[in-house]
């Protein structure tokens, strides 16, 4: 069974051990003893390009991490049916009473392109057109604008995302009253994997803004 297991993770896992473990070993013992405390949610893609942890630098116990395709976030839906978004949600906020969710989207993401291309594996029957289609609202229409490339309209999908994200966290009543009550902030950023790029969205203006020096 061992022998069968990717050996470039066991090898990874020694160089966790020897290296940045002998570092963080008293951080994980207190993490143990206390529990964890994270200051963050982050809300990201599946993407193996767009890991949290290695964009924002962090270390054991300080990012509670929620990845998807696409990083989405759908509406709130108390039904009989089991909701894997919404129990992290729940027990991020409820829970944990993380001060800050981030919902980070990214650039060449596969599930907008999926959306965007109207191809295969996108049928509505798949699991990824079902999940998708949780993006638009009943009776929305998203299309490419005249004079608009393919690479325009699929990074203004992909911040569109972003913004659909945090439109439907405040539909949670748990996360509204957090937000509300000034215990907890939402933000928005985007992040450009070929640059290694972070835009961080300005509420204000609406617009995803360059934070690199
Ligand atoms: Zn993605």
């Amino acid at each position: 069974m061992v022998a069968t297991f990717p050996k470039h993770l066991l090898d990874g896992y020694r160089g966790f051990t020897t290296q940045r473990l002998p570092t963080e070993q008293s951080r994980y013992q207190e993490l143990s003893e206390r529990g964890q405390s994270p200051a963050v949610m982050v809300i990201g893609c599946c993407d193996s390009r767009v890991s949290p942890e290695v964009i924002f630098d962090a270390g054991p116990g300080e990012l509670f991490v929620m990845r998807n395709v696409a990083n989405l976030v759908p509406v709130y839906q108390p039904d009989a049916n089991a909701h894997g978004v919404s129990a992290a949600l729940e027990y991020a906020v409820t829970v944990l009473k993380v001060p800050h969710i981030v919902v980070l989207g990214h650039a060449q993401c596969g599930g907008i392109r999926a959306f965007v291309d109207k191809a295969a594996p996108l049928s509505p029957s798949d699991f990824i057109g079902r999940w998708m289609a949780m993006f638009i609202k009943p009776g929305e229409v998203v299309e490419q604008r005249e004079r608009e490339t393919m690479q325009e309209f699929t990074v203004r999908i992909e911040k569109a995302a972003v913004f659909r994200s945090l439109e439907n966290l405040m539909t949670f009543p748990f996360v509204r009253k957090a937000v509300e009550s000034g215990e907890m902030q939402l933000h928005g950023a985007y992040f450009g994997v070929a640059e290694g790029s972070l835009f961080v969205l300005d509420k204000a203006t609406k617009e995803f803004q360059s934070v690199r020096e």
